[in-house]
């Protein structure tokens, strides 16, 4: 079959909206019918070469629809369910799985590399060419294919702009703060670079019970947005020093738990020095994967417990149906996240608005 998708031929040119050709769903495949797809900023690493994938791929990661298909081994799915996309379909029974890091399942790792599905082949093609897949999801189309695994039913009371936001930064977010830190309730958060990640970290804060939540960023619509989704305080970091600010609200020690959210050096540092002893720390942010950092060597002492998070300690199957229940519920707040509603025709201007900071979520809407 064919379908329209957004497909990324070379880096530093924008996306090109194409038809595309679907090949036969395999046993194991869902295909789904894309309803919304978030622009996260992993797909503008892409995009500029700091990520670098094989192309021509089509990109988006974060997406949620509604099953259309299955191949004839799929349990788990069926036709007209709503679907949040996974990112992390893993295989669970490699090395890594069986130690419990399905984030870092082989097969996965080896898929996303080569922009292929977990089978190591291509679903997609362009005028008889192969196409890659992007993190096994390539929401940024009409139609994806994934695997089964990657297809996780949600609430169909969740309209599909902010169901797709559960698949990335949402779970990153939320995960980093309630599955990964484990914040405690009655304590003290500080969270570096309030973009979709770092809000998202600021409700899970939220959640969790903190009581000091201290939201630290440069951009003045970020911490605007912050105490909506549970900021106690706002820093800005150009104005003040952020970890003096940190330490004058947590009784001169500095935060609990420590997340960066923002992807630069300075924002590690900041993260760092916020943190008081034995502090968790968890880094979220990201940038250029060859790029080089230098750290104030002491800002690592202090019995920290610093640790790298992508996907916030995604169980998608158990978390994906939990969070679009806290949505419903109307403890998760994900209506506020979108600033922008697009047509696929118009990703471009999404990604133009991305790199001028004045998106938080920008959502391609079918
Ligand atoms: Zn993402
Ligand atoms: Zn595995």
């Amino acid at each position: 079959m064919e379908t329209s998708a957004a497909v990324l031929h070379e880096v530093g040119k924008p996306l090109v909206v194409e038809r595309v050709e679907i090949a036969a769903l395999k046993p194991r495949d869902v295909l789904v019918r894309i309803g919304a797809s978030g622009l996260c900023h992993t797909d503008f690493e892409v995009m500029r070469g700091s990520l670098p994938l094989p192309l021509p791929i089509v990109l988006g990661h974060e997406g949620a629809g509604v099953v259309e298909a299955v191949g004839n081994e799929v349990t788990r799915v069926r036709r007209g369910d709503h679907v949040v996309c996974s990112w992390s379909p893993n295989c669970g029974h490699c090395f890594y799985c069986d130690q419990g890091e399905p984030i870092l399942c082989e097969p996965l790792v080896a898929a996303v590399g080569a922009g292929t599905l977990p089978d190591g082949q291509s679903r997609l093609s362009l005028r008889g060419a192969r196409l890659h897949h992007f993190s096994v999801v390539s929401s940024h189309a009409q139609h994806s294919v994934v695997p089964e695994a990657g297809a996780v039913p949600v609430p169909k009371e969740v309209p599909f702009d902010r169901a797709c936001l559960i698949g990335c930064g949402v779970m990153t977010g939320v995960g980093a703060a309630v599955r990964v830190a484990r914040v405690a309730p009655r304590s003290s958060v500080v969270v570096v670079g309030c973009g979709a990640v770092g809000l998202n970290v600021l409700q899970g804060a939220r959640l969790a019970g903190a009581r000091t939540i201290i939201a630290v960023d440069v951009s003045e619509r970020h911490l605007a947005m912050a105490p909506g989704f549970g900021a106690t305080h706002t820093v800005h970091a150009g104005r003040e020093d952020p970890a003096a600010a940190v330490r004058a609200l947590t009784g001169g020690r500095g935060a609990d738990y420590a997340f960066e959210a923002a992807g630069n050096e300075a924002s590690l540092q900041h993260t760092l020095e916020a943190a008081r002893p034995g502090a968790a720390v968890v880094i979220l942010g990201k940038t250029a994967v060859s790029a080089k950092v230098s750290l104030r060597f002491g800002s690592l002492m202090g019995e920290k417990r610093i640790v790298r998070s992508s996907y916030g300690g995604a169980r998608p199957r158990v978390d994906f149906p939990r969070l679009a229940q806290a949505y419903l519920d109307g403890a998760l707040r994900l209506d506020e996240l979108i600033t922008h509603r697009l047509t696929l025709a118009d990703i471009n201007a999404g990604f133009e608005g991305m790199e001028r900071g004045e998106v938080t979520r920008a959502v391609v809407v079918f």
